[in-house]
């Protein structure tokens, strides 16, 4: 059986690649801190037009999976970002400025301007400013109801920023710098420059360009209730590595009501004509519709059905995407091209070139979890490459893995981490969890989600409540 390896959100930062860890980063430093953007917003925006060559890159995304963390990163060295940000707007004041006391991010909340599903409170704020690599601890208060919540944090391509606390009212600490009882040893700090959140009971995605997220709770172990909880945002720069000055936009999906028995989900699909499909033969193709059936299966199987289908076409340009290791990337320009603010967006690409070889990867999701609900951005869908293996129901394994990225699944156990497991208990370690959906490489063969999977799938704020 020909298996591949699949990317999660999958980066390796490769910045500190050196062997000297920490300090490594590329020379140039000083230069990174001073020109932070100065305007939230336009960052997420980014990719659209494709104005890549901003400058920095700088750190690799390799796959969590994958061998080959060496390259990426480096070489581009960051040919120096000043030029753009130059006024160094971090000024701005506006968030409520009496230190201490957490507050709510300042800037203004702003009226929803999301179309949240039912059950499902958005609020935004917007310019919310991180200071040499951090927010203030902000305070946000859970009604009776919580389910789980979610954070998007929407910075600018030059940035990696994150979710690096999260604390309940009784001093429970699902996400921190330092977790209790938590060693962080270099490779950790290698793999991702905020291994304390990714290490935490409720672990953070390794950090990733523009966009972060955290799904809370996203495994049965760590609950989140109502009351009073406190959070900090951090950032640092793409290339040097020196902590961030940005503002940032930040999104709270709170997801409220009775645990959910079943869940329905938005599937929005584009084609670039890879594989022969496109949006007028996808609905009617056989071999298509062998693989959304089994997507389509592997989520039955824990009660999340497919909501409404949506076909589209994209340029054939995106035939071959890439890993997206540098601001401007075309996997991010594919993933900004989601103009849905509901499910996921699947993209269909015939390839992702990467360092490990040609068809070595079979797709790549903009997030665990991705921006959920938030169209346009660098990180909103997954990509899903068609000649990784062409048997369509591969290619179905991938869409329904990827999406599991975007719901907020891990790998069962990362192929480059030995002793990183998802936080899930009822799937198994290793090898022995070959045959679940989630496991980090492709097969057409048996493939499955586990209940504890599932009642992580149905927290997250795009999926539809249904009784099932
Ligand atoms: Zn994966």
């Amino acid at each position: 059986m020909k298996r591949y390896t699949l990317l999660a959100l999958a980066l390796l930062w490769a910045l500190g690649c050196d062997d000297d860890g920490g300090s490594a980063t590329v020379d140039d430093g000083g230069a990174g801190q001073g020109g932070a953007p100065s305007e939230a917003g336009q960052g997420g925006q980014a990719g659209v037009s494709g104005e890549a060559g901003q400058g920095e890159a700088g750190q690799g995304e390799a796959g969590q999976g994958e061998a080959g963390q060496g390259e990426a990163g480096q070489g581009e060295a960051g040919q120096g970002e000043a030029g753009q940000g130059g006024e160094a707007g971090q000024g701005e004041a506006g968030q409520g400025g009496e230190a201490g006391a957490p507050v709510g991010p300042g800037g203004g909340e702003v009226p929803p301007e999301i179309e949240a599903p039912e059950g499902v409170e958005a609020i935004e704020f917007i310019g919310v400013q991180i200071t040499n690599g951090q927010s203030e601890l902000f305070e946000i208060e859970l009604p009776e109801d919580v389910l789980s919540v979610t954070m998007i944090v929407l910075g600018d391509e030059r940035h990696m920023v994150t979710i690096e606390h999260f604390e309940g009212p009784d001093g429970q600490v699902l996400v921190s710098a330092n977790p209790p009882g938590v060693t962080i040893n270099d490779f950790d700090r290698m793999f991702t420059p905020f291994p304390g959140p990714f290490k935490s009971p409720n672990r953070v995605a390794v950090a990733s360009m523009a966009v972060g997220t955290m799904l809370a709770p996203n495994n049965p172990e760590v609950a989140v209730g109502p009351g009073p909880w406190t959070y900090r945002l951090a950032a640092l720069n793409a290339t040097s590595g020196a902590p961030g000055n940005l503002a940032v936009d930040l999104t709270v999906l709170i997801r409220r009501g009775p645990e959910p028995t079943g869940g329905l989900l938005d599937v929005h699909l584009h084609f670039t004509g890879a594989h022969g499909w496109t949006a007028a033969n996808a609905p009617t193709d056989e071999d298509f519709q062998v693989a959304l059936a089994r997507m389509r299966a592997f989520y039955a199987e824990i009660g999340v059905r497919l909501g409404e289908i949506t076909y589209d076409d994209i340029p054939e340009a995106f035939q071959t995407a890439d890993i997206g290791a540098e601001p401007g990337s075309v996997l991010h320009q594919i993933y900004a091209l989601n103009r849905y603010s509901s499910g996921v967006g699947l993209f269909f690409v015939e390839r992702i070139n990467s360092p490990f070889g040609a068809g070595s990867i079979g797709g790549i999701a903009g997030g665990t979890p991705g921006p959920s609900l938030i169209p346009n951005t660098p990180r909103s869908g997954v990509v899903i490459a068609t000649e990784a293996d062409p048997d369509p129901r591969a290619i179905g394994h991938i869409m329904g893995h990827e999406t599991g990225h975007f719901l907020g699944l891990y790998h069962t156990s990362e192929m480059m981490m030995q002793d990183t497991h998802d936080q899930i208990p009822d799937t198994p370690q290793g090898d022995a969890s070959n045959t679940n959906l989630m496991y980090p490489t492709v097969t057409a063969g048996d493939a499955h989600l586990s209940e504890g999977q599932g009642w992580v799938m149905k927290r997250n704020a795009n999926m539809i409540p249904v009784e099932e």
